[in-house]
């Protein structure tokens, strides 16, 4: 029998990409939902090839255009996030939607009791305490997507929990690497946006270059495998051969290599436990010579600083750093803001975001929304 997966953020970077996976193995996977939020067009096409059950779709004006069009599939407006992750028809469900609206599919598939396939990050920075809740409750498991996550689920499984020194990610350090504080501060929205080794949504892309792209990744390592501040670091490897690695008490360093493709962690994540043949080229020693790591720059890199004090903190800074950094991209790519005041805006919400516990969804998008009116406000 196939396994049946739901594809959520359909015409996005990961979703196009689970789709190529699928295409590859019809045999193996079959796709019965979709979700996206307005790009009708590209769903269309998806329709026509897949021939899902079920669509999700943003709108009601776009879900009567796509209804005109597809009158055998069921079309979900607005609700399908939360919808499609509970159908009985769903074995696994691609989270591959951007942002904080990640959340709620998420939370939907884990209360269904269902395997996440997940590439959205920043549900897991958000609400790491009520996934951890649901994960518990009702049994539903999560392997990650997100190709350093990947590596550190296949390399933790080398070695037993509490042999585990520390958790070490890599990252590209983006294309601004080797940039001063000053070059920084002179970047525009169209040299973000162009990335050497990854082809991504904006928003992921100008993190990257940023470093909050990382930042994210540190709690989100630390809260999906249980380790603390102390036991996740971070290095710079611009060659992004080595994903991530774990390293044992006894010093030894398990670390997973392969030529940088998200199609690799999409479908270990959809065929997890098994491995099968994919479209990625194998790569031998050859390949994997030169490799540099670097310890971060965090002066010039505030994200790095900045996540580990959200980290510590753990309630309600993380969706601070979420929220504020997702304001401050959009700010930047309109050219309201510089490129170095991204980590400002963070700063700032963070120092004035309200302290507390969080431990309910309502919680977490009030302070969602406190956090993004705050790094609205925010003036140079
Ligand atoms: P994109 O911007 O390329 O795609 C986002 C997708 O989400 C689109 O399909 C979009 O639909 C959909 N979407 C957004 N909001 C909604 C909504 N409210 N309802 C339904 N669908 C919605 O992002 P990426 O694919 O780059 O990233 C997706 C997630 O995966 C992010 O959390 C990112 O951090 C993570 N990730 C991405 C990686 C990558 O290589 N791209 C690597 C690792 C993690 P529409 O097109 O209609 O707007
Ligand atoms: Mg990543």
């Amino acid at each position: 029998m196939p396994v049946r997966i739901a594809v959520l953020g359909s015409t996005g970077s990961i979703g196009t990409q689970a789709l190529s996976v699928a295409r590859l193995h019809k045999d193996r996977i079959c796709v019965v939902a979709l979700a996206a939020n307005s790009n009708i067009e590209l769903v269309s096409k998806q329709i026509e090839e897949f021939r899902p059950q079920y669509v999700g779709i943003g709108s009601d004006e776009a879900a009567q255009e796509l209804a005109s069009r597809h009158r055998e599939v069921r079309i979900i407006p607005k609700v399908g996030l939360s919808l499609i992750p509970a159908l009985p028809e769903v074995d696994i469900i691609v989270n591959g939607v951007s942002g904080f609206n990640g959340l709620f599919p998420l939370l939907a598939a884990l209360k269904a009791g269902k395997t996440v396939a997940l590439a959205n990050k920043e549900s897991i920075v958000c609400a790491h305490g009520i996934v951890d809740k649901y994960l518990s409750e009702y049994g539903g498991r999560i392997i990650p997507v997100d190709s350093e996550q990947s590596a550190l689920f296949q390399c933790l499984a080398a070695g037993r929990r509490e042999d585990v020194k520390r958790l070490i990610l890599t990252a590209s350090g983006g294309m601004f690497r080797n940039f001063s504080k000053e070059q920084l501060s002179a970047v525009t929205p169209e040299m973000a946006l162009r990335h050497p080794t990854w082809n991504m949504g904006r928003k992921i892309t100008v993190d990257s270059s940023s470093l909050f792209n990382k930042g994210l990744e540190i709690m989100e390592a630390g809260w999906l495998f249980g380790f603390g501040p102390d036991e996740v670091s971070v290095f710079i490897h611009p060659q992004s051969i080595v994903h991530s690695m774990v390293e044992f008490v006894d010093g030894s360093v398990v670390a997973q290599l392969a030529k940088p493709d998200m199609r690799l962690a999409i479908q270990y994540a959809i065929t997890y436990p098994e491995r099968i043949p994919s479209s990625i080229e194998g790569a031998g020693p050859a390949a994997f010579s030169g490799l540099e790591f670097f310890e971060p720059d965090t002066d010039r890199f505030p994200a790095i600083r900045l996540a580990y004090e959200a980290f510590r903190e753990g309630k309600c800074l993380p969706i601070a750093y979420n929220a504020a950094n997702e304001v401050a991209v959009e700010r930047f790519l309109k050219g309201d803001i510089a490129f170095t005041d991204i980590a400002s805006v963070v700063e700032n919400t963070m120092e004035h975001m309200p302290r507390g516990r969080v431990d309910t969804v309502e919680g977490i998008i009030f302070l969602d929304e406190e956090a993004r009116r705050l790094a609205r406000e925010w003036k140079a």
